[in-house]
């Protein structure tokens, strides 16, 4: 194999040219294709072609004019030091700028609720509630980037007396807020419910957010988490594995991929390909299940929305539909998607889907001659494998 990068200047406008042998989707094991690649895709790329047993033939710089400096100063690296290529993909440099712990429980914002409804329709199972708060007036200013979660700490003490520990909420409203003025954040919360010697008993932060009035002032920490983050590549394609409110998350890369006002705002046009797995007991519990029917019409080349309703639909096996079952039915197309580097895969809600995906994957993955058990860890370092489950 010949693999050259040298150069005399490193910087990132570097493409090179990778001959590689049987990698792609149906791709024989003799096939050689040649892929471009910017400089900062090419340890993902590499990883890639390893990962999906295809053999790198050479990796040569693409051509003089895509190797040349693109400005007089990178032109003389005599006068001026390269800047140093990055040591991590490039996915990882922009969380650099990610807020992190704003407000800590010490010291924490003090919110204004502006609205607080149900999400769920006529007859379905317990209490889910979208509730929004104002976060104006902050200094520093409360804001966030989608995937992350806030800190709520709720009103009261506890058996003991003391003031209640925070609980984190996966934030369900973009960096804009649902109004776009970016001023306030939105929860998408369950009422967590148990039963405990006969005794129903109701969790202590989920009832207080559930039953609290527009106008009540709510103490927010945060925000805090890196794990979920969206590429800032508009090609990337992301696949979506959501339970119950673990759906927040997404709905704040599906709002930032295909809301119009988002759209316009944000500056960053979605042309990816995005798949939203989403599973509901009921589909009375689906929530804003009306808005991703909505971007599945407007949008049906770049999204898809597939559900998985575990109490009225039936798996192969006569069970309850999980997603890991509508990931089982789909894992060749989901699988041939992962084998590209641009795909991003998101996990939120139950851990107890995390086996049954994992065994759909492996089984996809086998049938190539591949074994899931080393690709995965390889997708995590990559970071493209995204999950927060409890
Ligand atoms: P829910 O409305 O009750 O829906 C959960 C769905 O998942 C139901 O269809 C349920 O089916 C199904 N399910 C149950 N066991 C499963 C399994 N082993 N594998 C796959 N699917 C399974 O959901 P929820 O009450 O909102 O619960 C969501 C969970 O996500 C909670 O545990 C919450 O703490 C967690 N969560 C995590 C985050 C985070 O990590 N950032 C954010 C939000 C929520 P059946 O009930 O019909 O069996």
């Amino acid at each position: 194999m010949r693999v050259s990068t040298a150069t005399s200047s490193c910087s990132d406008s570097r493409v090179f040219t990778v001959v590689v042998q049987g990698y792609g989707v149906a791709q024989p094991r003799t096939a050689e294709r040649s892929i471009n690649v910017p400089f900062s895709r090419l340890q993902s790329l590499m990883q890639s072609i390893s990962q999906l047993g295809g053999k790198v033939i050479s990796v040569t710089p693409a051509s003089d004019a895509a190797v040349a400096p693109a400005t007089p100063a990178a032109a003389a690296p005599a006068e001026k030091p390269a800047p140093k290529a990055p040591a991590k993909p490039a996915a990882a440099v922009h969380h650099a700028n990610v807020p992190v712990n704003l407000y800590k429980p010490k010291n924490p914002f003090v919110g204004t609720v502006t609205e607080n409804y149900s999400l769920l329709a006529e007859g379905a199972i317990g209490r889910v509630n979208h509730i929004t708060f104002d976060l104006s007036g902050g200094d520093p200013q409360l804001h966030y980037v989608e995937g992350q979660s806030i800190g709520i700490i709720p009103d009261g003490e506890d058996a003991n007396g003391k003031p209640h520990k925070l609980r984190l909420y996966s934030i369900a409203s973009t960096r804009h807020g649902d109004n776009m003025a970016g001023n306030t954040v939105s929860l998408c919360v369950r009422q967590l419910q148990y039963e405990k010697d006969g005794e129903t008993i109701n969790g202590v932060c989920s009832t207080f957010l559930c039953d609290i009035e527009p106008g009540a002032k709510v103490k927010i920490t945060g925000p805090v988490g890196k794990e979920m983050l969206l590429p800032e590549d508009e090609d990337a394609n992301v696949i979506m594995l959501a339970t119950g409110t673990g759906i927040a998350p997404m709905r704040t890369y599906l709002r930032r991929m295909f809301e119009p006002a988002e759209r316009e705002k944000n500056g960053w046009q979605f042309k990816g390909k995005a798949w939203l797995f989403m599973g509901a007991p009921t589909t009375a519990n689906l929530l804003y299940d009306a808005d991703f029917e909505h971007y599945q019409s407007q949008y049906p080349d770049n999204f898809r929305y597939t559900k998985a309703i575990s109490r009225e639909q039936q798996n192969a096996k006569g069970g309850r539909m999980y997603i890991q079952d509508r990931v089982s039915e789909n894992a060749d197309e989901i699988f041939a998607m992962i084998e590209n580097p641009k795909t991003h895969v998101y996990m939120c809600g139950l851990r107890g889907m995390e086996p049954g995906i994992d065994e759909a994957m492996s089984a996809a993955a086998a049938a190539k001659g591949l074994d899931w058990a080393e690709l995965r860890p390889q997708l995590k370092k990559a970071e493209r494998w995204h999950v927060e489950t409890y």
